[in-house]
């Protein structure tokens, strides 16, 4: 009985990474621990819970330098100054990500709008929303945190 018991903890301490990881949906998985970490208190806040900075804190409002905006979280490239564009709005806007690097979903948080809440295909980390009041090609209008962006310039 006792051995029987002890096999049965020694099962689930075996799965136990590889569950957690299937749980968090993501590539890239980490602890509240692990995140808080990498992460600054702002960046986490933005990130991993989905607040927003304040209009034209970003240094990255500014940027014009040929370059790749990489997720902060897992440093996947994500969107590239190719795309970007000044939306007025006060938050870094591009008008399209990467090939697969982002994933979106509804977001419901204020009651008589739904957005569309874009995050990091890799990491699940946070970006802003997507509009679709921007420039063509696309129409389309990437709201993003510079919290939630690297900007790594062209060599
Ligand atoms: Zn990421």
């Amino acid at each position: 009985m006792q051995r029987r018991a002890f096999l049965l903890a020694t099962g689930a301490a075996l799965v136990a990474r590889p569950s957690y990881a299937e749980e968090c949906g993501f590539e890239i998985c980490r602890t509240e621990a692990e995140w808080r970490e990498l992460l600054s208190e702002n960046e986490y806040m933005v990130l991993r819970e989905e607040e927003t900075e304040r209009p034209n804190t970003s240094p990255l409002n500014e940027e014009k330098r040929m370059g790749t905006y990489h997720c902060r979280g897992c440093e996947l490239p994500v969107y590239s100054a190719d795309a970007k564009y000044d939306s007025g709005t006060g938050w870094p806007s591009f008008y399209e990500s990467l090939p697969s690097a982002i994933g979106t979903k509804e977001d419901r948080k204020f009651v008589f709008q739904v957005r569309t809440e874009v995050h990091c295909r890799r990491c699940g980390g946070h970006f802003g929303h997507i509009f679709d009041d921007g420039p063509q090609p696309t129409g389309e209008r990437h709201c993003l945190n510079g919290l939630s962006l690297i900007f790594v310039p062209a060599a």
